[in-house]
């Protein structure tokens, strides 16, 4: 079973600013196996948010076809999706794949324990003792333990991130999808927020990760994707992306990065 596999997928944004079509996804197809970590990299505009949004429906696609373990939930031909299924089973198979953004978002009145606590009360329907008890744990796995009762405002960036990866977590996914987790963040506060990463990783999560964090990928990653203009153009492990790209874009890109 793979964990996630698009095959084909395509998007095009058409432009309200007036400039016109803009096609952001070409034949995007990637597969994650159960436990890899794969970071995407690429520079900017390449499609690489568009690309983790519409695996998550937070964004529509024209064509191709998105499975989450093996359950195919979209099969689109010019933005119509064939797939008949209920919304409550998608919405189900989409509980799996939990996602953390650069922007925390977390709810300034509500204090880090509670912002983890929303999901399990409400969305998957805890009990109130339940649900306290798994988010302190979960705080505690991202070494927050002792700021289960701060608000988000007393906390720094890094530690509003690990909040944000907690309440994730909160959801039990299977999958995590993390955009530029550490790019809104002081240089110093990278680490922490990536050694979260870490140690998810280790304990077995699959992750599909955009970043610019080249050690992390260097260190972490069980492939890497590198993006350009819409399209996948190389995709290897990190010692063969890091040493030898292929691709004369993957190396102009990495020589501007490292
Ligand atoms: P990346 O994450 O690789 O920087 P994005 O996926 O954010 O790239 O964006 C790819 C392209 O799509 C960019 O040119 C961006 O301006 C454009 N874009 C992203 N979201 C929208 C949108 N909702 N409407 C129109 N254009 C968009
Ligand atoms: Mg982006």
């Amino acid at each position: 079973m793979s964990m996630i596999e698009t095959a084909g997928v395509c998007k095009t944004f058409h432009g309200s600013n007036g400039r016109g079509p803009l096609e952001v996804l070409k034949n995007v197809s990637l597969t994650v196996e159960p436990k890899e970590v794969v970071c995407i990299i690429g520079p900017s505009g390449a499609g690489k948010s568009t690309y983790l949004r519409t695996l998550n429906r937070l964004e529509t696609i024209d064509e191709g076809r998105i499975y989450i373990e093996d359950n195919l939930l979209f099969d689109c031909h010019r933005g119509v999706n064939s797939v008949k299924m209920h919304n409550d089973e998608r919405n189900k198979i989409l509980l799996e794949v939990g996602m953390v953004f650069q922007r925390f978002n977390l709810f300034p009145h509500k204090t880090a324990l509670e912002n983890v606590m929303l999901a399990p009360l409400n969305v998957r329907k805890f009990p109130f003792e339940e649900a306290r008890e798994k988010s302190v744990q979960i705080l505690e796995r991202v070494g927050l333990a002792d700021k289960i009762d701060t608000f988000p405002s007393q906390l720094s960036g890094g530690q509003q991130q690990r909040v944000a990866i907690a309440r994730a977590l909160a959801m039990e996914p299977r999958i995590m999808l993390f955009d530029e987790p550490t790019s809104a963040l002081d240089p110093e506060l990278v680490g922490e927020v990536l050694a979260v990463m870490k140690k998810l990783a280790s304990a077995g999560m699959t992750m599909l990760v955009v970043s610019h964090e080249m050690g992390f990928a260097r260190e972490v990653a069980s492939r890497v994707v590198f993006m350009f203009e819409g399209s996948i153009l190389e995709i290897g492990t990190p010692e063969k992306m890091f040493s030898s790209p292929e691709n004369d874009r993957t190396r102009q890109f990495l020589q501007s990065v490292l």
